[in-house]
């Protein structure tokens, strides 16, 4: 942007914004000036004009709160020209600045430090002094500045003091609305709580886990509740020409009525709560049904006047629902006039309409919650379905339990049928560590019973560490009041138990349990899954006779390891053993000697192998030894101590002890061969050898035995 036109902007820019200014400080300047020696009337009334002019344009944009973003210049032009006015009054009475009416300055500094931001009291505060300082020496010329600065210390004292207890006037009405926003969500859980809508207020943690969709939901159903009642009070008042009508609440010991809505005419209705032994009352909440008084007695039974209007008739009708009194409809009027038989009908039609707001807003409540709690569940079990291991089932289970319960203390346990014992697999909560992978008996503590009894325990959650054994007598669980074991159970069978445990009471009540129960189960099928699947892998990997790989998962990690020697450079060799005329064996001894007699190669196999190395069945009595990091002489090495084991070991048949040999053969890559194919070929060619040079023997492949066999 060219300077200048940068230059013009600014200026109209500064002009714009400090108009409002300039002007404060010419009325200021202006005052200073001609304090003393005033100029022509004209002149002065110009100067009157133009500062009443400027305090109207202030104030006007100060109360309709104009140009928010400029808050404080518009407080710093408001007061400055406010400073002026009350200077050039002050000039004007009786003993000017040393006069009487000098304090109305401290006043206005005070009403600046209230109502204006901050910096700009200051500078309302600093304008003021600049004022004073101009006029004392200025207009009047005097030299000593004591009595200025007297003056500008008062101005600044009564500024500070204003501001610091204007603030803590703020902070305190703060604090009130805040207490008062409190108390009145207690009262809306109040309500709730008279309308049945919710329990006791027993878990307080556990409600505001839930949130606030909770609160929002009982404010709401309040409100419905409200506005029906009402309506119904209303309806009542002005068809029947009621003085008041009014739903009471009454207690769960029937001692207390309280106001719920009240419909009136008359103000004199006191708050409450009153007692249910007072008037009609008792007798109603006795025989549960409507009572009418009418006439001069009527008026002593309308106990909920503080101030008690004429009272000729009264009715008041118990509300009851499942056999409980909810509350009572209470109607008076001044007429003394008994109610009728259709009035009372009318009355009783109230009721059960109110009943059924009260009954619709539960099960709306209800079926939110239920419909929130689905979702959840419906997560976690998409997440328990996707976990396709033991470790990430129990990971997905424990963490999805806490949207329905809140707790301290998580562990699973497993249960070994074949050994009747428990294992502690996964364990959440301070220092509980300990625990995990021990292992206890089968017993009378809560994990067996739960596991004998498919039932979750303890009752109701409730747990006494002194009297109650969670795991055994030395495996324990951090003490708590409230600890649940729910069991595992697909199909009938009982897979181990999840335990939670909370440092609040009554953490696991009827509205938590079921749905832990709902999750255990779901956790409880995947964990059979995950089990199976694991089966599955192992069944289609290992050899069922032997238990070592299979042909085809041998070939997988061969081929795997080749790659890797390839890539780093390293021998591997692969070893083939085929034992002798094994056909002799099975003709002999049978068929299940053959099996033991194949078994027994395989441990020698497994005894002889080092950890790095693979042994996998190829089929029949051949297998297959894939050594890394091997060349031709540890191979040979190897083989021959296999072919030296066998051949010592005996194996104890009803036909006498047998011995059998075995033919190996050795190759190794590169030479042999780089894919497994040619490698296994050269393998076999070597094994063929060793059959062919006269059985027991070790043959060591090399580029001779090509074309050989
Ligand atoms: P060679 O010394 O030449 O190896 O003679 P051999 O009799 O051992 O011949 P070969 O290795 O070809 O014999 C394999 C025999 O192993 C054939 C089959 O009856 C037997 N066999 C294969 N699988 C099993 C098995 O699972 N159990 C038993 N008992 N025998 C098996
Ligand atoms: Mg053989
Ligand atoms: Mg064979």
């Amino acid at each position: 942007m060219d300077p200048l036109v940068r230059a013009t902007l600014g200026l109209q820019h500064l002009i714009a914004k400090g108009t409002g200014l300039a002007v404060s400080l010419l009325l200021g300047g202006y005052l200073v000036c001609w304090a003393v020696d005033p100029p022509p009337d004209a002149y002065n009334a110009a100067a009157l004009a133009l500062l009443a002019v400027t305090l109207v344009v202030h104030l006007y944009r100060r109360l309709k709160k104009l140009a928010p973003e400029d808050a404080g210049r518009r407080d710093v032009q408001l007061f400055t020209t406010l400073t002026t006015a009350a200077y050039a009054a002050v000039l004007h009475t009786p003993g000017g600045l040393d006069g009487p009416y000098y304090p109305a300055l401290y006043a206005l500094m005070m009403v600046a430090a209230a109502f204006a931001k901050p910096a700009a009291a200051v500078t309302t505060v600093l304008y003021a002094a600049c004022l004073e300082a101009g006029l004392h020496f200025v207009a009047f010329g005097q030299t000593d500045s004591q009595k200025l600065w007297i003056h500008a210390g008062f101005l600044a004292v009564f500024a500070f003091l204003n501001v610091s207890l204007f603030r803590a006037e703020i902070a305190r009405m703060r604090r009130l609305s805040r207490a008062r926003i409190q108390s009145e969500l207690e009262k809306i859980k109040e309500a709730a709580r008279s309308y049945r809508l919710i329990s006791a207020p027993s878990s307080e943690r556990h409600r505001s886990e839930r949130g606030d969709d909770e609160d929002r939901l009982l404010q709401s159903s309040v409100d419905e509740i409200h506005q029906a009642v009402t309506f119904a009070l209303d309806l009542l008042h002005r068809s029947l020409g009621l003085t008041t009508a009014l739903l009471l609440s009454v207690d769960q010991r029937h001692e207390q009525l309280r106001i719920q809505e009240l419909v009136s005419d008359w103000n004199g209705v006191a708050p409450g709560p009153f007692s249910s032994r007072d008037g009609i009352f008792g007798a109603l909440l006795a025989r549960r049904e409507t009572i009418t008084v009418a006439g001069p007695r009527a008026g002593a039974h309308a106990i909920y006047y503080a101030l008690r209007p004429e009272v000729g008739a009264l009715c008041a009708v118990p509300l009851i629902e499942h056999d409980q009194i909810r509350g009572v409809l209470v109607v008076d009027r001044s007429e003394a006039r008994a109610f009728g038989d259709p009035e009372r009908q009318l009355l009783e039609a109230a009721t059960h309409f109110i009943l059924r707001a009260l009954e619709n807003e539960r099960t709306f409540g209800r079926v939110q919650r239920a419909k929130t709690e689905q979702g959840k569940l419906y997560r976690a079990a998409e997440a328990l379905a996707a976990a396709t291991t033991e470790a990430s089932v129990i990971e997905a289970a424990v963490n999805h339990a806490r949207e329905f319960a809140a707790f301290d203390f998580a562990a699973v346990t497993l249960f070994h049928r074949n050994s009747a014992s428990h294992e502690i697999c996964a364990v959440s909560g301070d220092g509980s560590d300990a625990l995990v992978g021990q292992q206890f008996r089968h017993n009378t503590g809560l994990v067996s019973m739960a596991v004998a009894n498919r039932h979750a325990l303890p009752y109701r959650g409730h747990y006494d560490a002194a009297r109650q054994v969670v795991f055994s007598a030395k495996l324990t669980p951090p003490a708590m009041p409230s600890l649940l074991v729910v069991p595992l159970v697909v199909h009938e069978r009982v897979l181990g138990t999840l335990v939670l445990g909370s440092a609040q009471s009554a953490a696991f009540g009827d509205d938590v349990r079921p749905t832990l129960e709902v999750l255990a189960s779901h956790m409880a099928v995947s964990l059979a899954n995950a089990r199976m699947l694991k089966r599955l892998e192992e069944l289609a990997t290992t050899d069922g006779l032997t238990g070592l790989l299979n042909k085809r998962a041998l070939i997988a990690a061969a081929s795997e390891k080749l790659r890797s020697a390839k890539r780093f450079q390293k021998p591997l060799s692969v070893l083939v053993g085929d034992i002798d005329h094994f056909k002799r064996v099975n003709d002999t001894y049978g068929h299940d000697v053959g099996d033991v007699v194949i078994r027994g190669f395989g441990e020698v196999l497994k005894r002889a192998k080092r950890d790095t190395d693979i042994v996998g069945r190829f089929g029949g009595e051949e297998f297959v030894v894939v050594c890394e990091e091997t060349g031709d002489d540890g191979a040979k090495l190897l083989a021959e101590r296999i072919r030296q084991e066998l051949e010592a070991t005996t194996f104890q048949t009803e036909l006498g002890p047998l011995k059998v040999t075995c033919s190996l053969g050795v190759a190794t890559a590169p030479q042999a061969g780089q894919a497994w194919e040619q490698l296994f070929k050269a393998t076999d060619d070597a094994l063929y050898a060793s059959k062919r040079g006269g059985r027991n023997r070790v043959t060591v492949w090399s580029p001779k035995l090509q074309g050989a066999a």
